[in-house]
Formats: structure tokens, C-alpha cells, sequence
């Protein structure tokens, strides 16, 4: 992939992992990955000063999911660029040049006003992200080629195990600094190995929310819930127990896996990978064990 092929198809955007062997109504998604970046982005800080906004190999660590039955869905782009776990009203106003109007009703959060908005105002540590004023057009195209069919995938990927299984398993996939910076809530906080977010309990089963503290914490990681992350737009939007839904937002700390000023994964890495994919068959498990255990038979067309 070069960084300067702007000849993708905003369908190639995101990429879906398909299962491997049998398909089960687990779901998982890496929106904070994507490592192309577009070169209209003009960012003003060095290009690793803004990776720092990356949740860098998170689909990669994912990946041995795919052997349990889960789909994987991953974004391509950068999310400093345009952030899927972000509202299309969570935008500050004050990015874009005089005269230009968004067209549609703002909201912006929490986020916005700690600069890491839709689209996001300042790069880690603080630093502003551009030199110049936006274009409403430019961040609306960004919605049409990279947001838009994000969100998408996700949601046709969700549908279709939803239709075929009654309900859905889904793990919003993160990762975290290892230590709070300026523009978080918990400046200066070393944080836990695993963060797990579920809006206070709103966006999915306990029962699920359980099963995965229960299994990381049982290969002796420490795990917390809603602190300082309680998920995000995703699983928000996702996130519908009552309607068989179920949406866990999941958070790494990169410590585990990689050096977090080069971005290479380290010595933990492999053992993280592994402890995820086992993770990910021991929740195939318990829906199956849920479903009456019906174990293979759960293998039905997607
Ligand atoms: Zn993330």
C-alpha cells in the first residue's frame, strides 16, 4: 500500500475479514488502525507525532479471531484524518474557515472540546493539527469516502449475524496509551492492562461484559470497567441489548504490545495476540453454550 495511491475506491476504505471455517454472530471491529494516510492530509505536525492518534496493530492483534468464527472489520485510513467513533454532529466549528457553514446541526462533545472530535483539531500532546482552516467540503468528502462506508460495513456485517442468529456479539477493538496525557481525562494516570467499556452497562448483556473481564483477568491481566473509557459513538450506536444487539467496547494498553514512541511491536506482542484469540474463542463458546450448545450447528450461512 503507498501512500500515495489516491486511486482507491472509498470502498477500499475498510476491508472485511470474512471467518475462517464456521461463522459465528461475533463481530469485531478496529476502527483506529488504518495506517493510510490520504495525501490531502496535510497535517502540520511530523507524521509520528500524529501515529500517536493510532491504535497501531490492533487488527493484526485481532486477527486469530477470524479461526473462532468472528468477522473483523478494519478501517483503512488514519482515524486523526476522520475519527468512525465520532458523531457526524461532533464537530467544532471553529476548524473550518470564515464563511463556511456546516450544513447540519452541531453537537459537539466532550471530545471536540479536548480537540479529538470528528475530525480531530489537535494531534497528541496538544499540538494543532493544521496550519490553515478546513474546507466544509474537504471534511464532508471525508465522511462520503471514509466514515460513511465505516459505518456501513459495520452495521451490513452486524445485520446479517443479527438475521441469521437472532443476536449479535460485538467488541468495539482498542487500544490506549499507557499513561493519561494532556488531553485525556486522567493526565498523568497509569492505566490498566484492559479497559472495558459498556456505557455504564447500557450497550450490551452483562453476562457478556462478565465473560470477557473474566476470561482477561483470568490470564492475569488487570481489567476495569468504564474507566477512564466508557465507549464511544460505535458502540453507542451499535449497542442495542434490548433488540439483541450487544456491543463491548474493548481497550489494550499499548504497553503490552508495542514500544509507544516507535509504534514496533515488542516482546509481549505474540502473547497478547494469542491471549486475544483465545479470548475470542472462549465467547464463541459461551454464545454457543447460550444458543443451547448447539456447538457446530451454530454453523449456519451468514
Ligand atoms: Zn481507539
Amino acid at each position: 500500500m503507498s501512500a500515495s495511491d489516491d486511486a482507491r475506491a472509498p470502498t477500499a476504505m475498510v476491508h472485511v475479514h470474512a471467518p475462517a471455517g464456521r461463522v459465528a454472530p461475533l463481530v469485531l471491529d478496529s476502527p483506529h488502525s488504518g495506517e493510510w494516510y490520504p495525501p490531502d492530509f496535510d497535517h502540520a505536525p511530523p507524521r509520528d507525532v500524529v501515529r500517536q492518534a493510532e491504535d497501531t496493530h490492533v487488527a493484526a492483534l485481532w486477527r486469530g479471531a477470524l479461526a473462532h468464527g468472528a468477522t473483523l472489520v478494519e478501517a483503512v485510513f488514519p482515524r486523526a484524518y476522520i475519527d468512525p467513533n465520532r458523531s457526524l454532529a461532533d464537530i467544532d466549528p471553529a476548524l473550518f474557515a470564515d464563511g463556511e457553514r456546516w450544513p447540519d446541526p452541531l453537537a459537539p462533545s466532550r471530545k471536540t472540546e479536548q480537540g479529538v472530535g470528528l475530525v480531530w483539531g489537535l494531534a497528541r500532546r496538544g499540538v494543532p493539527m493544521y496550519a490553515r482552516k478546513l474546507r466544509v467540503a474537504e471534511v464532508a468528502r471525508r465522511i462520503e469516502r471514509c466514515w460513511a462506508p465505516y459505518h456501513a460495513a459495520l452495521a451490513d456485517t452486524l445485520d446479517a449475524r443479527h438475521a441469521a442468529f437472532g443476536e449479535v456479539f460485538h467488541i468495539d477493538c482498542h487500544s490506549m496509551a499507557s499513561v493519561g496525557d494532556v488531553m485525556s481525562d486522567d493526565p498523568g494516570r497509569a492505566r490498566a492492562d484492559i479497559v472495558l467499556g459498556d456505557r455504564d452497562g447500557t450497550t450490551c448483556d452483562a453476562a457478556f461484559t462478565a465473560i470477557v473481564h473474566d476470561h482477561l483477568a483470568s490470564r492475569g491481566y488487570s481489567v476495569v470497567r468504564n474507566d477512564p473509557f466508557k465507549g464511544v459513538e460505535i458502540v453507542r450506536r451499535h449497542g442495542i441489548p434490548s433488540a439483541g444487539r450487544h456491543s463491548l467496547q474493548v481497550e489494550v494498553n499499548r504497553k503490552l504490545y508495542m514500544n509507544e514512541a516507535t509504534l514496533a511491536p515488542n516482546a509481549g506482542y505474540a502473547r497478547l495476540a494469542a491471549d486475544l484469540a483465545a479470548l475470542a474463542a472462549r465467547v464463541v463458546e459461551w454464545i454457543d453454550a447460550r444458543h443451547g450448545g448447539a456447538g457446530p450447528a451454530a454453523t449456519r450461512a451468514p
